[in-house]
């Protein structure tokens, strides 16, 4: 679990103040997670059904847990991050009881968030599906979302880096029904990204983080964020420089450019 405890509630530590680049995508998730949580009203008022779950799906890296944190912090929601992977190996045997009492944990302190990282470890299709363990933790994973009410306030997202794989049965109506893509960052995204990880590193005034920008395409939030800390680490004594950086870029493969796009509707 992520952040600082506010009383018996978990408040992550960063805002949108920390993510950068994704000035639209954090609109969309305002409109899809925040809203619902702050001003359950206006959707009473209006007869609509917020979304219980909703899929950040895109490349590693490219700040999909980052924008998680940060929405459950802006929203003042309690948060739960759950890593696919932990679930199904670390609680073995309890990891039905476990999902069980992590619903009951989001409902007893809503407004409550809980992030589903790399649900595909868990949730893809696969042959004889019905038979494996996956298959039982998925449909208790989608009978604890159904049994959610869409007013409650509690949100579910899951993170994955391939929604092609994910198990049909959890895109249906009132289940993940709401995705959000994120992709890799462009020149601009990349240039506020750089800022956000230099604002508290020593760099000189001219350092041009523009001409980084230019020459990292390809490169993830992550692969930026590391950059920044590898060429930090190797000025301990002065301030970073243009070149501290430009002989740590490695050029990205174009294919890396390529962005997934799927279209759950018309799968
Ligand atoms: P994965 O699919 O591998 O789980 P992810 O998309 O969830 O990756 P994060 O774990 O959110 O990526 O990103 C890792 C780190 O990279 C973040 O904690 C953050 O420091 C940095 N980062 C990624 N994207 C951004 C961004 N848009 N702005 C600022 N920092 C970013």
């Amino acid at each position: 679990v992520v952040g600082g405890p506010v009383g018996s509630r978990n408040v992550p530590d960063t805002g949108y103040g920390d993510v950068g680049g994704m000035d639209e995508t954090i609109a969309l998730v305002r409109e899809a997670v925040e809203l619902p949580i702050t001003h359950p009203e206006i959707f009473q008022r209006l007869g609509i059904r917020p979304h219980k779950g909703i899929l950040f799906h895109g490349p590693p890296g490219t700040g999909k847990t980052l924008l998680a944190r940060a929405v459950a912090r802006e929203s003042g929601a309690h948060f739960i991050a759950v890593s696919g992977p932990e679930i199904l190996n670390k609680y073995w045997g309890q990891s039905e009881a476990r999902l069980r009492g992590i619903f009951a944990e989001a409902r007893a302190k809503a407004p409550s968030i809980i992030l589903f990282d790399e649900i595909d470890s868990f949730a893809s299709a696969r042959d004889a599906m019905s038979e494996s363990f996956e298959a039982t933790l998925v449909s208790q994973l989608l009978s604890l979302m159904d049994g959610l009410n869409s007013l409650g306030r509690v949100c579910v997202i899951a993170t994955t880096n391939r929604p092609e794989a994910l198990d049909p049965a959890l895109r249906r109506p009132g289940r993940f029904d709401h995705e959000i893509e994120i992709g890799l960052p462009d020149a601009g995204a990349r240039l506020h990204i750089l800022q956000i990880h230099t604002r508290r590193m020593p760099t000189d005034p001219d350092l041009d983080l523009e001409q980084i920008a230019r020459l990292t395409g390809g490169y993830s939030g992550a692969d930026l964020e590391a950059l920044c800390r590898e060429a930090a680490l190797a000025c301990m004594r002065r301030t970073l420089n243009l070149r501290d950086f430009e002989r740590r870029i490695t050029p990205r493969q174009l294919a890396a450019l390529s962005v997934t796009t799927y279209d759950f509707r018309t799968a």
